[in-house]
């Protein structure tokens, strides 16, 4: 984490997330760089929730024009309006037809969705049979607001959002729904069972916590 610190004429020290997303730490000027340090550190998680806030704002909503990039499984491909009648995707372009162009959003959305289907479900059986733990039914939300979910019926939920991660990042989520079927909380147990089995878990974080909020429009 990048902390700039800004000597100010104050008595307390703050920290401050920026418009633009950096972080702040307005300190007086006789306060020790380790203090100021060792405070950011106590407020990591604050810092950690507030930032992704930030940049999740910072990211421009798509606008679904010629030549704009949409990602899939990790991989960029750039929108290109052609003259056919299927979504599909070859040599780092995605195609879509441009009949339909003034619904792009929707059937966009729709085709991500539909996608989703079988390629998060592929990872998650794959996931099953490597940790041993199987799952009821399966199942790809819309939410806005989780990844992942998996309930006391031990049935799995994943967000077709997904689709856009690299294969790293679906495979964490993959195991840490898995990991539920066997404990139903995020308590010791838990932790100790993901650690063991998932060696996905910690960089797959950064992603899913930069991409919190829709990057591909409700459709
Ligand atoms: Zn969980």
């Amino acid at each position: 984490m990048d902390i700039e610190i800004v000597r100010q004429k104050r008595k307390t020290l703050s920290l401050v997330i920026t418009r633009d997303g950096r972080v702040e730490a307005r300190a007086p000027y006789n306060l020790k760089v380790e203090q100021i340090l060792a405070f950011a550190e106590e407020k990591k998680d604050w810092i950690e929730k507030k930032l992704s806030e930030v940049q999740a704002r910072l990211r421009p909503e798509k606008r679904y024009v010629e030549g704009e990039i949409f990602e899939i499984l990790g991989a960029s491909y750039e929108l290109c309006f052609y003259d056919g009648d299927k979504i599909g995707i070859s040599d780092k372009k995605l195609y879509f037809p441009v009949s339909y162009r003034e619904e792009c959003k929707q059937r966009l959305g729709g085709w991500y969705k539909v996608k989703a289907k079988t390629v998060l479900k592929k990872f998650l059986d794959e996931e099953s049979k490597r940790l041993g733990l199987s799952y009821g039914k399966f199942r790809v939300s819309t939410a806005k607001t989780r990844w992942g979910s998996c309930s006391g019926k031990n049935d799995i939920c994943l967000n077709y959002r997904l689709l856009s991660a690299p294969e790293y990042v679906i495979r964490a989520v993959c195991s840490h729904e898995l990991c539920h079927v066997a404990h139903k909380n995020h308590g010791k147990d838990y932790k100790r069972m993901l650690n063991n089995l998932s060696p996905y878990d910690k960089i797959a974080d950064v992603w899913l916590k930069f991409h919190s909020i829709d990057s591909l429009g409700e459709g």
